[in-house]
């Protein structure tokens, strides 16, 4: 008989996909669900992409080179440039997403069985790209009470064992929003240091930071250049989730050479697509100005009015486009779920994503719900009443 292997059986389901069996129940009621579930932004894609495309004469589509096309490299090296670090153009690969770059890094500084060291809570396909590269994820717990900041160092070391090969971050972070402050960026570079430990900077969020807080790049961080993997994508920089273009970088030459046969084993990055990135950085860097004002008003509008509901917690996260919630409900997932099963106004209601499946912890983050807030203001008011309206009417303990 044929059996399907346990490695790829250990992939968790995701608490989103744990939904969509009931979103299509409300569908198929006509009911309209306004959609804080989803990571993707829903402003459109620079029309420099898609006129770079356009402009393609050849109807050959050949592979790319593996590591990436020549221009699109360069003009990657040019943003580090003026973000301070400096790449050589052999250190930087273009990846399917910065999905393929995390799990490259994961395969690349993990043996099987051994542990990666991520704060929580994680973006949960952290935890799906792990199953595949046969490692596993422990947690640095942080708090909602806190706005997800780290922990004290000794707090951080005491998650380390002789297994623990990298610290896997994002910054700013999904699912929390939180952005770590400069003096942050810097323990965990020290930890890093002190223990040998790889560190994996997820930093597809990077511009999206409000108010004028402070962080660091990984990739400034000179003490650990040999040691820091950079992760980064097009998806939410430039709201191009579907181009699929994303890079890993590093300033270590033996672990770029071993990037560069990982990223050989699978021929190349979508070839147009990384056409139309490359138009991208070179003539619409202002694209991330405009977006930024658009998504902080979002995010204060959001705050602000989920603030008034009575019992919800929150902490006003720093960057990114996601907060994590508390509500007043023993089980978030119940919640959610009857949303979308046995509640709307005017034939509308909302979708969230609960919180439990981004903690490695059991019981964590079981009233929690992340919300993104990637509609636009008019929608963002509809949603948030229809979710204080939910609450006044929710009684779980007398529907069982
Ligand atoms: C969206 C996202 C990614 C990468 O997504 P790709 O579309 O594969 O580039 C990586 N990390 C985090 C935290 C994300 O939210």
């Amino acid at each position: 008989m044929t059996t399907i292997s346990q490695r790829a059986q250990a992939i968790p389901i995701s608490a989103v996909r744990q939904l969509a069996l009931y979103e299509s129940e409300a569908k198929q009621k006509n009911i309209q669900i306004l959609h804080l579930n989803i990571g993707a932004p829903d402003l459109d894609v620079s029309s420099t992409f898609f006129d770079a495309i356009k402009n393609v004469s050849t109807h050959q589509l050949q592979y790319a080179p593996s590591a990436g096309l020549a221009e699109l490299i360069e003009q990657v090296q040019l943003y580090y440039q003026k973000l301070g670090a400096s790449f050589q153009k052999k250190n930087i690969f273009v990846t399917n997403g910065g999905s393929e770059a995390l799990l490259y890094a994961f395969i690349a500084t993990c043996e099987k069985g051994d542990h990666l060291l991520a704060p929580e809570p994680l973006y949960s396909n952290y935890v799906s790209l792990a199953k595949v590269a046969e490692v596993e994820i422990d947690a640095i717990p942080t708090y909602i009470e806190e706005g997800f900041h780290l922990p004290s160092k000794d707090q951080i070391i005491l998650q380390i064992t002789s297994k623990t090969k990298a610290i896997l971050l994002s910054n700013p972070s999904n699912p929390t929003g939180v952005v770590y402050s400069v003096e942050e960026v810097r323990l965990i570079a020290e930890v890093a240091q002190e223990y040998n430990l790889w560190i994996i900077a997820d930093e597809v969020y990077r511009e999206y930071i409000y108010d004028g807080f402070q962080t660091k790049s990984f990739s400034l961080v000179p003490e650990v250049a040999q040691q820091t993997i950079i992760i980064d994508s097009i998806s939410k920089r430039f709201s191009a989730c579907g181009a699929r273009v994303g890079f890993l970088l590093t300033q270590n030459d033996a672990l770029a050479s071993i990037f560069l046969r990982l990223c050989q084993s699978r021929l190349s990055a979508p070839t147009l697509e990384q056409v139309g990135a490359t138009a991208l950085y070179r003539e619409d860097m202002d694209y991330i100005t405009r977006s930024i004002p658009e998504f902080k008003a979002r995010r204060d509008l959001m705050c602000q009015l989920l603030k008034e509901i009575p019992g919800v917690t929150l902490r006003k996260p720093e960057g990114a486009f996601y907060i994590m919630v508390e509500l007043p409900v023993e089980n978030s997932f119940e919640f959610a779920k009857w949303l979308l099963t046995e509640f709307s106004i005017n034939n509308k209601t909302v979708m969230l994503t609960p919180g439990e499946g981004f903690y490695r912890t059991p019981k964590r983050g079981i009233k929690e719900v992340r919300i993104a807030y990637v509609l636009n203001e008019e929608r963002i008011r509809e949603a948030v009443s229809i979710i204080a309206k939910g609450l006044e009417c929710y009684h779980p303990s007398t529907k069982n």
